[in-house]
């Protein structure tokens, strides 16, 4: 499938749209209009691939909403070759926006099936991520520690201690917290012992799970 210059136009639209809800950085804002959303969706949804809406993947996950990428990559305040960590590889367009915006990303998904077609796809559309693994984002990636920023996409019932041990010291850890609704979350490690926490209201993710299929 190609990237016309009409998907362009869907872009540019779609870059109003979350401008409008509050994104301002212009770097995210640039990534946004650059990465070609309907590549990462599965064939029955790419006509809505510029509407600003979450839509289902393989293994019963979701690709997030625009919205919602942009306003997690906007708290990690991302400088080119920053090391991030992703938890929640899915489709892989999260990834492909951190990658666009300079960032050395190292991404762990649990479901194999999407694990496979995500580890395929991304480099395909040019995008190389240092690391992609299949395993337990409760873990973190202990062996590519510490990060400079930590991104989980999937709703987590408690903030994992490992996480925020892989932080650099003045790092950013963006979670959502919560069951049934999750409050997105932001840790900023002050020093060893001391993290500032900030609460930035409700969304809705799929769950981040315990053990492996
Ligand atoms: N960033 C993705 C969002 C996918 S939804 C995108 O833009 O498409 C969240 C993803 O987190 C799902 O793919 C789900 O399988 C994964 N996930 C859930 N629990 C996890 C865990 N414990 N470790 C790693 N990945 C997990």
């Amino acid at each position: 499938m190609k990237d016309t210059h009409k998907h362009q136009g869907l872009r540019n639209q779609l870059v109003k749209t979350i401008t409008k809800k509050g994104i301002s950085d212009k770097n995210v804002l640039n990534a946004i209009a650059n990465v070609p959303r309907h590549l990462f969706m599965d064939s029955g949804f790419v006509d809505f691939a510029y509407q600003d809406k979450a839509f289902p993947i393989a293994a019963e996950q979701t690709i997030s909403q625009p919205y919602t990428v942009a306003f997690q990559t906007e708290l990690l305040k991302i400088k080119p070759n920053d090391q991030i960590l992703e938890i929640g590889t899915g489709s892989g367009y999260q990834t492909a926006v951190l990658i666009e915006m300079g960032a050395k990303v190292f991404t762990i998904e649990r479901q194999l099936e999407l694990f496979k077609k995500t580890k395929l796809f991304l480099p395909k559309l040019g995008y190389k991520p240092k690391k992609i693994v299949f395993g337990d984002g409760y873990k973190g990636m202990p062996e590519f520690a510490p990060f400079d920023g930590i991104i989980v996409t999937a709703g987590a019932p408690f903030v994992p201690n490992p996480l925020l041990a892989q932080l650099k010291i003045g790092a950013r850890l963006v979670i959502p917290v919560g069951d049934e609704v999750q409050i997105m979350t932001l840790f900023i490690r002050k020093s060893e012992k001391d993290f500032e926490k900030h609460e930035l209201g409700e969304f809705k993710f799929v769950p981040m799970l315990k053990e492996r299929n």
